[in-house]
């Protein structure tokens, strides 16, 4: 038996796994901190609307697991990877856990309130934050957001379209929304975003920054309770919530940093998806160096060049392997469930007959199906 170890069960991770688990001379591993798969597509709603959209958010894995026929089913081990070497895995228990193949799939953590502290293990600690932050949105009248990308914008479109009557502010440091994602998108697009989101009842200052103090200081994104917010410009923003969205930072500290690009963080990896300097090793997702934007569209071909790869080399060991490329990009900006905005291919801008197609269902069902 060969043994394939998936390091990080996120959206792509499980994706990798379950599928490597389908060829019966694999023996797949799973490795995750996590009881379940977060699926951060969902994960906003979830935290807006707490109840069936956070358990929906929280994907359990028991149909890739039991519910699997035994010589297909994924093996999964909830604990922290510690490191990740040339020929095994260490848990922070010690334990040390050999592979022939090894794909590391430890995605980011994103700073908003669509992603639950690590520390969470379980689904249901996991539902209990979402329906936890549902419930400060719920008491607010008055909810700040701080940072204007793809996030804070859904989570301004979430807020609104469910809760008309509060009142939601994004404070954005750059001069348009969703101003670091240039990569796949046009100015025609992000001032769309800006129109449509004005169109909620949104208030969008933009090129202006927050004195963070509590939030910055211990790192937390969602911050509940009363506090004057001034602005660099003097303006002072009266909010009762107040959430953080800014950034995202690559869950690389278990690599040996000579795998990483030193810009990035990103592990480097080839068109095939192995990492540069070693051929048994694969990474994908939101972890590797390729693609224009860390979306899971991406990843979920990565997904697929991943499993042919591995299944190639452990049945003849041939070297001609199948090789990524972007597929065309698309960027769908969910504004609560009745629409938003949308870019296919950096040409076309659809509004919310279009967007619906995400917004309605965030691809719950679909991901349900696949990744259960
Ligand atoms: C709020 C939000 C909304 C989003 N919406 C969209 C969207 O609408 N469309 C879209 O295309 N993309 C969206 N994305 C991006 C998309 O979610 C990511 O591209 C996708 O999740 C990447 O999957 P991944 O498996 O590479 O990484 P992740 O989903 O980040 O999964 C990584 C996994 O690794 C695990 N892990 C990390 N460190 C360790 C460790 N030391 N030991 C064990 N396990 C570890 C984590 O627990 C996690 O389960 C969104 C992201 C966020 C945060």
């Amino acid at each position: 038996m060969t043994t394939v170890v998936v390091v990080g069960g996120g959206l792509v991770g499980a994706l990798v796994a379950k599928k490597l688990a389908a060829h019966a001379a694999l023996d797949v591993l799973l490795l995750d901190t996590r009881d379940h798969t977060l699926f951060k597509v969902a994960s906003l709603r979830a935290a807006v609307l707490g109840g069936q959209h956070a358990r929906d958010a929280a994907m359990p894995r028991t149909k890739m697991t039991e519910g699997a026929a035994p010589d297909r089913r994924v093996r999964v081990r909830v604990g922290k990877v510690a490191s990740v070497t040339e020929r095994a895995v260490m848990m922070d228990d010690g334990e040390e856990i050999p592979f022939d193949y090894c794909v590391a799939a430890t995605g980011a953590t994103n700073n908003s309130p669509g992603e639950p502290p690590q520390d969470l293990s379980t689904r249901d600690q996991v539902v209990a934050y979402f329906d936890s932050v549902s419930a400060a949105v719920r008491e607010a009248a008055r909810i700040t957001i701080v940072g204007g990308g793809v996030v804070g914008v859904e989570l301004a479109g979430e807020i609104k379209a469910r809760f008309s009557a509060k009142e939601v502010a994004i404070v954005h440091a750059g001069d348009e929304l969703l101003s670091s994602s240039h990569g796949i998108t046009t100015s025609h697009f992000r001032a769309s975003v800006l129109s449509s989101v004005r169109k909620l009842g949104v208030q969008v200052h933009l090129g202006r920054r927050v004195a963070l103090d509590k939030a910055r200081d211990s790192a937390e994104t969602v911050v509940p309770g009363k506090q004057t917010l001034v602005l660099d410009n003097g303006d002072q923003l009266e909010t009762d919530l107040l959430f953080v969205c800014i950034g995202t930072t690559p869950n690389n500290s278990m690599y040996p940093p000579a795998w990483l690009a030193p810009d990035s963080g990103l592990l480097r990896v080839r068109h095939t998806m192995q990492l540069q300097d070693h051929d048994h090793i694969f990474a994908v997702g939101d972890i590797a160096d390729v693609a224009p934007e860390k979306m899971f569209r991406y990843g979920v071909v990565q997904a697929d060049i991943v499993v042919a790869n591995i299944v190639t080399l452990s049945r003849s060991g041939s070297t001609a392997l199948r090789r990524y490329r972007d597929p065309v990009a698309i960027m769908m900006v969910p504004l609560g469930p009745k629409g938003g905005v949308s870019i296919v291919g950096r040409w076309l801008t659809f509004g919310d007959w279009f967007t619906r197609f995400k917004s309605k269902t965030l691809f719950v069902p679909r991901f349900q199906k696949d990744l259960a």
